[in-house]
C-alpha cells in the first residue's frame, strides 16, 4: 500500500459507523417527523439526555449479566478519571434524569420521547452497526395493561405511516421478582442438562443467568432453548392476569401478535410485557423495534417507586423496509450576468429566502447557457433570471424548468407567483 493509501484508510469511517448523506437524510427527517407527529397525538414530550454518562448508570440499569454490559459497551476514562460509557439504550438516562429533576412532580404526563444514536459493541454486519440510532419512547406510572398495549398500537400506527408492510408482533411476559426466581430455578436445571451441547458463554449463563441463554446468537443454543420450559407455565396470579389483559386490549386494537415465551429481549430488567415488532423483509437482524415493562429501574435507582414501560425503534432498519414519499425540493436558482446584477440578484435571493423561497446561488461568472446548464444539474425547479434589461424594468424573467414556461415581474408579482405553486 503506497503512503497515501494508507493515509486514506487510517481516516476512513470507523468500522460499523456510517456517513448519512444528504441524498440519504430527506427520508431520516421523515421518519423524525411522523415519529414526532404520532407520539405527540398521545400526548408524548422530547427528553434529550447526553450522549455520554457514569458507566454504572448502564451497569446497574442495563443489568450486570447482559451482552451490553459484558460484551457491547463503549467505556473510558476521561482526564479527571471517571469512567464514562457511551449510550448503549436509553431506557437508564430517562429514569437518571426523572428522578435527578424531580419530573415526577410535574404536571405533564410522563410520556417522553427521543432520537439518537446509540453505541454498541458489537460484530458489524447488514442491520447491525456500532453507532446506530434510535426513536425511543417510555411511558412512567401506568400499572394498567391498556398502556402496554398503546404503545404497541403507537408503534403499529407508526410503522403503517412509514409504509412498513410484511411486520409481526411477537409478545411475552418475563414475570416479576415474585414468580421469576422459580422460572430461573427450572432453567438452570434444564440448561443444566444440555450444558454439553451448550456453547461456552451460555454454560455460563447457566449458573449466572439463565434466561439470557434466550438471547444466544448460536443456532445450536437456540435449538437446545426450545427444550426449555416456558414461562407462561410459572407466572404469578398477577403477571398472568396482566399478560391476560393486554391480549385483551391488543384484540381490541385488532393487532395480529403471536405469543413467542422465549422472547426475554436481552435486558435485565423487563418485568411483566416484553414485545418485538420484525419484518419479514430482513435477514438475521430483522427486529424492527422492541421494548418491554421495568417496574423496579426507577426504586431500585434509588427513586420513588414509579413503574415504566417503552420500546426503542432501529432507525437504519426501518428505513430499510419503509416507503416513504420524500417530496421533492423546489429550488430557485439565480442565473445572472455580469457585477451589477449579481449584486441584484443576491438582493433578489435574500428577499425570496427571507419569504421561505429556496435559493441556490453561486459565485462564479457564466453566461446564460451555462447557468441553465447548472441549474438543470441541480435539478432547480425554476431559473431567477437577471440582466440588464431587467434590472432596468424592475421586472425578471423566472423560467420553470419542468415545462420551459416563462414569466415576467417584480419580485412582488414573482412571489406571489411560486407562492401559488
Ligand atoms: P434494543 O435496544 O436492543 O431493545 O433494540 C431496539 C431496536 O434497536 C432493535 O429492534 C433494532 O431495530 C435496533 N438495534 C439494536 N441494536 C442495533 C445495532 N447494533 N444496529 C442497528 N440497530 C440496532
Amino acid at each position: 500500500m503506497t503512503e497515501d493509501a494508507s493515509a486514506k484508510k487510517d481516516l476512513a469511517v470507523v468500522k460499523g459507523t456510517k456517513d448519512i448523506l444528504p441524498k440519504e437524510v430527506e427520508s431520516w427527517r421523515a421518519l423524525e417527523r411522523l415519529a414526532r407527529e404520532t407520539f405527540e397525538l398521545y400526548g408524548y414530550r422530547e427528553l434529550r439526555a447526553p450522549v455520554f454518562e457514569a458507566t454504572e448508570l448502564f451497569v446497574k440499569g442495563t443489568g450486570p449479566t447482559s451482552d451490553i454490559v459484558t460484551k457491547e459497551m463503549y467505556t473510558f476514562t476521561d482526564k479527571g478519571g471517571r469512567s464514562l460509557t457511551l449510550r448503549p439504550e436509553y431506557t437508564p438516562s430517562v429514569v437518571r434524569a426523572i428522578i435527578e429533576h424531580r419530573l415526577d412532580l410535574e404536571v405533564e404526563p410522563m410520556r417522553y420521547y427521543y432520537m439518537g444514536p446509540m453505541f454498541r459493541y458489537d460484530k458489524p454486519q447488514k442491520g447491525r452497526y456500532r453507532q446506530f440510532h434510535q426513536v425511543d419512547i417510555e411511558v412512567f406510572g401506568e400499572k394498567d395493561a391498556a398502556v402496554d398495549a398503546e404503545i404497541i398500537e403507537m408503534a403499529d400506527s407508526l410503522l403503517r405511516k412509514l409504509g412498513v408492510a410484511g411486520t409481526e408482533t411477537l409478545v411475552n411476559s418475563v414475570g416479576c421478582r415474585e414468580c421469576r426466581p422459580a422460572y430461573s430455578q427450572a432453567l438452570r436445571e434444564a440448561a443444566g442438562r444440555r450444558k454439553s451441547d451448550l456453547c461456552p458463554d451460555c454454560q455460563r449463563k447457566a449458573e449466572t443467568n439463565p434466561l439470557r441463554i434466550f438471547d444466544c446468537k448460536v443456532e445450536s443454543c437456540q435449538i437446545v432453548a426450545r427444550s426449555f420450559p416456558v414461562i407462561q407455565d410459572f407466572l404469578c396470579g398477577e403477571c398472568l392476569s396482566h399478560f391476560n389483559a393486554l391480549l385483551v386490549f391488543l384484540n381490541q386494537y385488532q393487532i395480529t401478535y403471536r405469543v413467542e415465551p422465549r422472547l426475554v429481549r436481552g435486558l435485565d430488567y423487563y418485568t411483566k410485557t416484553t414485545f418485538e415488532i420484525v419484518s419479514s423483509h430482513l435477514g438475521a437482524q430483522n427486529a424492527l423495534l422492541g421494548g418491554g415493562r421495568y417496574d423496579d429501574m426507577m426504586k431500585d435507582f434509588g427513586g420513588p417507586n414509579i413503574c415504566g414501560i417503552g420500546f426503542a425503534l432501529g432507525m437504519e432498519r426501518v428505513l430499510a423496509v419503509a416507503e416513504l414519499a420524500v417530496p421533492k425540493r423546489k429550488s430557485l436558482y439565480l442565473a445572472y450576468l455580469g457585477d451589477e446584477a449579481k449584486r441584484t440578484g443576491l438582493e433578489l435571493a435574500r428577499y425570496f429566502r427571507a419569504n421561505g423561497v429556496e435559493c441556490l446561488v453561486e459565485f462564479k461568472n457564466r453566461g446564460m447557457k451555462a447557468h441553465f446548464g447548472r441549474a438543470n444539474k441541480l435539478e432547480a425547479a425554476w431559473v431567477l433570471i437577471v440582466g440588464e434589461d431587467e434590472m432596468k424594468k424592475g421586472r425578471f424573467g423566472l423560467k420553470e424548468m419542468a415545462t420551459g414556461r416563462q414569466v415576467e415581474g417584480t419580485r412582488e408579482e414573482l412571489l406571489a407567483f411560486l407562492r401559488d405553486k
